[in-house]
C-alpha cells in the first residue's frame, strides 16, 4: 500500500536492519527500541489490523517471533525475558496501521511497565464472565 511505512520497508524503498525473512514475513530492528534488541515482526501483506489478516500471514508473524526470541535469549544481548505485544487499533496504542508484532527483550528494572487499573486486583464474578463469553461466542465465525 502506497504511503505506509511499513510496506516501504519491504519493498526495500526506506532502509531498515534485517532480522529474519521469509516469503511471509520480515523481521527488523525497532528504529525506536524500549530495550536493546527490540524487533518488528511484519506480514509482507498490508493489513491495517491482525483481525483484517489472512491465518497463514498470522502464524508466520508469530512463529518468526518465536524463532526471533530463541535467538536473542542465546544471543549475548540482555534479556531476562521476553514480551510479545501487538496493539491492534487506536485505543490500542497502535501508531503504524499495519499490523505488526513487537518482540520485546525484557529484564529487571528495564524502565518498561504495563500499568494495569486499579480494579485489576478484584476478581470478576463466573455469571459477569459468562456474560461477556456469551456476547463474544455468538459472534465467532468459522
Ligand atoms: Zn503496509
Amino acid at each position: 500500500m502506497s504511503g505506509c511505512i511499513f510496506c516501504s520497508i519491504i519493498r526495500n524503498e526506506v532502509k531498515s536492519v534485517k532480522v529474519f525473512e521469509n516469503d511471509k514475513v520480515l523481521v527488523i530492528m525497532d528504529k525506536q527500541p524500549i530495550t536493546n534488541g527490540h524487533m518488528l515482526v511484519l506480514p509482507k501483506r498490508h493489513a491495517e489490523l491482525l483481525t483484517e489478516l489472512d491465518d497463514e500471514y498470522v502464524g508466520e508473524m508469530f512463529k518468526a517471533a518465536k524463532r526471533v526470541a530463541k535467538a536473542l535469549k542465546g544471543s549475548k544481548l540482555r534479556s531476562g525475558g521476553v514480551n510479545y505485544l501487538l496493539a491492534d487499533g487506536a485505543e490500542a496504542g497502535q501508531e503504524v496501521y499495519h499490523a505488526h508484532l513487537h518482540v520485546i527483550p525484557r529484564y529487571r528494572n528495564d524502565g518498561f511497565y504495563l500499568h494495569m487499573p486499579s480494579k485489576y486486583e478484584n476478581e470478576t464474578r463466573i455469571e459477569d464472565l459468562e456474560k461477556a463469553a456469551g456476547k463474544i461466542r455468538s459472534k465467532l465465525q468459522g
